[in-house]
């Protein structure tokens, strides 16, 4: 009989010669190992982001040192700054660019509630626009929060089911934010 063994939060039997697991758990493996990340970011969390691609704290050991400009090819939408009411329909639009699945982080307080700056011409929290999977606190965060966001964001991946995309919570989540879910 293989024992039971935890190889990068995936769930693997190992015996002599072979390793079992199911394809939910390899796929969702896969994924939070190679995420490509979409910076969409506006001001001083922006700083915060760059540092943290810096070689101190070093995004490529989650395999994640390839940014994604194109939102096509993008798995993980990172909004970092202040987001103005203006330009909420523009990152609503990249949103909806991303194939699924897709993920997002917010980082830092403005991104996550406007901040300080409850005026008139600032958007309130990016969910107001679309669904937030981590909140990351602080302004600004600093690397190392926003690097605890993104090993959240890998947690989630790693515990999402395939069929998740697929469910009915899925799209009436979806149909909340009037986004026309690209998974059929
Ligand atoms: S949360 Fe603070 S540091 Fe980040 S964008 Fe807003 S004001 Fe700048």
């Amino acid at each position: 009989m293989g024992k039971i063994d935890e190889v990068q939060q995936v769930q693997v039997i190992n015996g002599e010669g072979y390793q079992l697991s199911t394809l939910d758990k390899v796929i969702a493996s896969a994924r939070a190992n190679s995420m490509w990340p979409l910076p969409f970011a506006t001001s001083c969390c922006g700083i915060e982001y760059m540092a943290t691609m810096g070689s101190n704290y070093d995004l490529a050991r989650f395999g994640m040192e390839r940014m994604s400009f194109s939102p096509r090819q993008a798995d993980l939408l990172i909004v970092a700054g202040t987001i103005s009411k203006k330009l909420a329909p523009v990152l609503k639009q990249v949103y909806e660019q991303m194939s699924e699945p897709k993920w997002v982080l917010s980082v830092g307080a403005c991104a996550s509630s406007g901040g300080i700056f409850d005026t008139y011409s600032v958007l309130q929290g990016i969910d107001r626009v679309i669904p937030v999977d981590v909140y990351v606190p602080g302004c600004p965060p600093r690397p190392e929060q926003i690097i605890d966001g993104i090993m959240k964001i890998h947690e989630l991946v790693n515990h999402e089911s395939l069929r998740r995309r697929y469910s009915d919570e899925y799209k009436a989540l979806m149909n909340s934010y009037n986004i026309e879910s690209n998974e059929k």
